[in-house]
């Protein structure tokens, strides 16, 4: 298990999200989202190249009549690998890590943000085969509306921090949220957070000021 923190709350569910890129599965928002964090966290990327060595491995003990598929397979396995590395051509940000700018095509500081929330302020990508990835920006102290998820929700934190019911996470930490989660992230005091959620179907605002909340952001 590789430690996403002291706590390590996300544990097993980041390894999946870790060998899912090895194996070339993610969605284009999810695969470049972890490219970021790989990015930031060099030491996730040994268990990454473990997974894609058993993988490599595993094709290799496939019986031979399997040869065709196994050639397509490590072609994609490798060219996971070579995707790890920062694309040249993206902006340089020290925020963002170069797989990031390169999707979001510019800086932070080149961002046009929109009001989300007072003290939060979002940009969102173009959606991607059903997933949707959104920039936050949070002021120091703000709190997320209390919400759930019908699917999954994928955050890296790109600056500063923020804690909820799972955890603590900060620059390069990834928190992932399911629908048995029901959390309202709070941005840590003295630095602005900036992270990348990507989410495959929306979310769903809970307690007590949700209707009056779900009117003003659009849920
Ligand atoms: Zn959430």
């Amino acid at each position: 298990m590789i430690p996403n923190d002291e706590a390590a709350p996300n544990g097993s569910r980041l390894d999946e999200l870790l060998a899912g890129y090895a194996a070339g599965t993610l969605s284009p928002h999810l695969h470049s989202l972890v490219a970021a964090h790989l990015y930031l966290k060099p030491e996730s990327r040994s268990f990454v190249r473990a997974m894609e060595q058993i993988g490599a491995q595993a094709l290799e003990d496939m019986p031979a009549c399997a040869v065709a598929d196994r050639d397509r397979k490590l072609a994609a396995i490798f060219e996971s690998a070579e995707r790890v590395e920062p694309r040249p051509a993206a902006p340089v940000c020290s925020v963002m890590p170069p797989p990031l700018c390169a999707v979001a095509g510019k800086r932070v500081s080149d961002i046009p943000w929109r009001f989300k929330l007072p003290g939060v302020r979002e940009f969102r990508l173009p959606d991607q085969a059903g997933t949707e990835a959104t920039l936050y920006w949070i002021k120091p102290g703000k709190t997320i509306p209390s919400h759930t998820h019908e699917g999954s929700e994928v955050t890296l934190v790109l600056r500063g921090g923020f804690s909820d019911t799972t955890g603590h996470y900060m620059r390069g930490d990834i928190a992932i949220a399911d629908p048995e989660i029901d959390h309202h992230p709070r941005a840590d005091e003295g630095e602005d957070c900036i992270c990348f959620a990507v989410t495959d179907a929306p979310l769903r605002l809970t307690g007590p000021l949700a209707r009056f909340v779900r009117r003003i952001v659009g849920h």
